[in-house]
């Protein structure tokens, strides 16, 4: 079959693609999609979408734990697992509607199938050759699994959305952020929860302050978290789980075993090789600050170039890589500095920018740190209690606030503002002259001496 030619093709048709794409046709440019699951990537199939629904209901559970202590009657009962699973395959399934209307309202040509590389311009679909003058590497990332016997026994984030029911003891091993999360949601449903981590802290590559006020909210919860567990092999007894770790020590009993352990490229099943594309010794495609490969023409977005691995960055990179191409903007690209994000356990964490560690490793006894704790007045009323737990750090005689970190009730939507303040350059006086809102938590940010 003949070659089609499109100005834009973009391979992957997740976050980072499927914003490429439509930013390009919004500028005139003849532009494809190749997709070969549902359209809208990991997040909305097997991420954040999913992922926030699980949070939400965890969410519901504990307000429904409080709900007597602020007078109502209210006998609460089990969750209905798979009920909450239809509902949200169904809502999924929605989204991946509206994203194939939206290509088509755009112009993209929406093509199904899996790409593979022809030659550095050229990729082949399903039999049928498409070339293009630019071409995007958006194939996101796949879950890591141990290369340990018995690591078939366990499921990765995507097995988590395709449970039916709820596992009554669950072993979830890791301790980032999809690790952290889906234990927490697992065991605010009900399920009993145990955390296996390699070292002695939850969230290793945050602030320390976050990672001490989680573990003491988990723990609160009723989970329990394994320190410096190496986990070597997983047998499986009449359908129950063991952990054997690697200094002999085992752990019995699970029903289910969650692999949360990072993600890699996914990069399979390109014939990258063909195209000249060059990797790095982690398997993610090399881009420069303005999303290039080292060929000329072919760019990489998202969660394969293995920077920072969030949905509103991949949408970002690729807008700003469409407005270079097509708009007229020779120098829009993404800042991959201070960008915000939140982990969405209960309570959540919202993080920006520098941990204290990281300031003082580069700016010495020049770093001043604020922090404030304390518990939310919420729970004043309620016998469950959580704590909240907030760092500013500091820079410089001006004290330019580099670093916002948060663990407590409220914080996945107060950080955005504090996001957009601080990569203005905020200083400490900034906030301090800001009047606060009461009675919030987020009012001691602006207060804090
Ligand atoms: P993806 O969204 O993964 O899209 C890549 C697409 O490429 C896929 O649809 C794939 O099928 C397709 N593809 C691959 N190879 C080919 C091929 N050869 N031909 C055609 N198509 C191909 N981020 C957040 O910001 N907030 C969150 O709350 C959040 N929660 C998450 C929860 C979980 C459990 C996980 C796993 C991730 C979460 N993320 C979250 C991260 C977020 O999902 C990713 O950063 C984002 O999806 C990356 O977008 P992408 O376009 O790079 O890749
Ligand atoms: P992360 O990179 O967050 O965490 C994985 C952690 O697992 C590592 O940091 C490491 O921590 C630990 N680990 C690595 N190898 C092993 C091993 N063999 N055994 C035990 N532990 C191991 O990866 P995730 O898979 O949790 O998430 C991938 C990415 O997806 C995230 O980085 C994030 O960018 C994105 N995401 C974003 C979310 C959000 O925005 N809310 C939610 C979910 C995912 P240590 O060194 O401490 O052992």
């Amino acid at each position: 079959m003949s070659d089609q030619l499109f100005d834009l093709i973009c391979i992957g048709g997740g976050s980072g693609g499927l914003a490429c794409a439509q930013r390009a046709a919004e500028y005139g440019a003849r532009t494809a999609v190749i997709e070969f699951q549902r359209l809208g990537g990991t997040c909305v199939n097997v991420g954040c979408v999913p992922k926030k629904v699980m949070w939400n209901a965890s969410g519901v559970a504990l307000s429904l734990h409080d709900a007597n202590d602020y007078g109502f009657d209210v006998k609460v009962g089990e969750s209905d697992w798979a009920q909450l699973k239809r509902k949200r395959d169904a809502y999924v399934l929605r989204l991946n509607g509206i994203y194939e209307r939206n290509l088509a309202a755009k112009g993209v040509a929406y093509v199904r199938g899996a790409a593979r590389f022809v030659d550095a311009h050229t990729v082949e679909v399903n039999g049928q050759r498409l070339s293009a003058r630019h071409l995007v590497i958006a194939t996101g990332g796949k879950a890591s699994l141990p290369d340990i016997p018995g690591a078939h026994y366990g499921i990765s984030s995507d097995g988590f959305f395709d449970l039916e029911t709820r596992p009554r003891r669950v072993a979830v091993v890791g301790s980032g952020y999809i690790a952290c999360e889906l234990a927490a949601s697992f065991r605010e449903l009900g399920s009993d929860v145990d955390q296996f981590i390699r070292k002695d802290r939850l969230l290793s590559n945050f602030d320390a302050m976050l990672s001490k006020s989680l573990m003491r909210e988990v723990r609160a919860l009723g989970m329990n978290v394994h320190e410096r567990v190496i986990v070597a092999a997983v047998r499986e007894d009449a359908g129950k789980k063991t952990l054997v770790a690697e200094d002999g020590r085992e752990f019995a009993g699970f029903d289910c075993v969650l692999w949360a352990i990072g993600r890699a490229a996914n990069v399979a099943g390109l014939d990258l090789h063909r195209s000249g594309v060059a990797l790095d010794d982690l398997g993610y495609v090399v881009t420069d600050a303005f999303q290039n490969t080292n060929v000329a023409g072919v760019y990489a977005i998202g969660d394969v170039t293995g920077r920072a691995a969030l949905t509103p960055v991949a949408i970002a990179a690729g807008r700003r890589l469409s407005d270079r191409l097509f708009g007229g903007k020779p120098d829009r690209r993404l800042d991959y500095g201070m960008i915000p994000t939140v982990i969405f356990t209960h309570p959540p964490i919202g993080t920006v920018g520098a941990s204290e560690a990281e300031a003082r490793a580069a700016h010495g006894d020049a770093v001043k740190v604020y922090v404030a704790d304390f518990t939310p007045m919420y729970h004043a009323m309620t016998s469950r209690k959580t704590h909240t737990d907030m760092k500013l750090v500091c820079v410089g005689p001006e004290q330019r606030i580099v670093g916002c970190h948060i663990l407590g009730s409220g914080a996945d939507e107060m950080l955005q503002g504090f996001a957009v303040a601080i990569r203005m350059g905020a200083t400490k006086a900034d906030f301090d002259d800001t009047v606060a809102i009461h009675p919030t938590s987020a009012e001691e940010l602006v207060t804090m001496r």
